[in-house]
């Protein structure tokens, strides 16, 4: 069995891990063999400390129940801290940063815990949230997690990055207009002219992806490579859907951000332009619409 806690396998005859957890107790056992444990690991593999204490706390979460404030059960974060001998605001950062790593594992690549902690704050400072999520301060920063996050975003599992790997994916026409990110087809002929909007796209959006992809149609892609566009803003308003609507090469994707990790959805006219339109229903024009829905249902259920 291996240990869930440092991932050793379990010794022969020995039921105590050199990490402190017990396999048959499912819980730590020697909490001094634990801090020792955390001891060894050199101060450049913070990483896997925090992880360790992540695992430990959970590990004992799982045996022990979360805490209730009024009873006296259950196992906490600061249960951990205290028994690993670290204070509060420690093993709470410290835990932070071990579940921030599961989506930002590049965080590794920092050599010093403190200026980790520091880099997980700003990331957090350059979010700021309005009506509909969160929303990055800064299009940089937008272009920043892209780029960084590419091989890791399903969206882009077909396409790599072809433009300026030193400057974001960036491509510089010879004619002063730079394209946000550049990418191609890993199989088929098409090209991907990536266009961002950290807030509100709109149809002049539509007029500058156009002038990049046809630069590239004219002056970079063979006679047969296709050009595709992708607009990626937070939100989206009325005119870019309409305007969008007789020109299928352009997709439309918004992206939000939750704990900490963008997700990407790609955006349907069809559905888009419907949703608005029932918008401006009135409440009585509503209920009338949701009892005829009511009854498509029923009919198709009895299908
Ligand atoms: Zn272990």
């Amino acid at each position: 069995m291996r240990c869930p806690i440092c991932y050793t396998d379990e010794q022969n005859n020995n039921s105590i891990c050199d990490c402190g957890y017990s396999f048959n107790e499912k819980e730590i056992q020697d909490w001094d063999r634990a801090k020792n444990f955390l001891a060894l690991i050199p101060k450049s593999e913070w990483f896997r400390k925090v992880e360790i204490e992540n695992n430990i706390n959970n590990v004992q979460i799982k045996k022990h129940g979360q805490r209730h404030t009024n009873l006296n059960i259950g196992w906490s974060i600061r249960e951990t801290g205290r028994r690993l001998g670290l204070s509060d605001g420690k093993i709470a950062e410290d835990l932070q940063l071990a579940e921030a790593l599961k989506n930002n594992p590049e965080l590794k690549k920092i050599k010093d815990i403190t200026k980790a902690k520091n880099d997980l704050r700003e990331s957090k400072r350059n979010l700021k949230t309005n009506d509909k999520g969160s929303v990055f301060t800064e299009e940089y920063q937008l272009h920043r997690y892209l780029f960084d996050h590419w091989d890791r975003l399903s969206f882009f599992d077909e396409w790599e990055i072809n433009g300026a790997k030193y400057n974001m994916g960036k491509f510089k026409t010879n004619e002063v207009w730079e394209i946000d990110i550049l990418a191609k087809h890993k199989q088929e002929p098409k090209w991907l002219v990536v266009e961002l909007k950290n807030e509100q796209s709109s149809d002049v959006t539509i007029g500058q992806i156009s002038r990049y992809m046809g630069w590239i149609k004219r002056n970079k892609a063979k006679k047969d490579e296709e050009v595709e566009g992708l607009i990626i803003s937070h939100d989206i308003n009325l005119e870019i859907l309409y305007a969008l609507y007789c020109n299928s090469k352009i997709r439309l994707c918004t992206y939000n951000v939750e704990d900490d990790v963008l997700k990407l959805s790609e955006r349907k006219l069809e559905s888009e332009l419907l949703l608005n339109h029932l918008k401006k229903l009135s409440i009585d024009e509503l209920d009338e619409l949701k009892e005829s829905l009511k009854k498509l249902e029923v009919n198709s259920n009895n299908l």
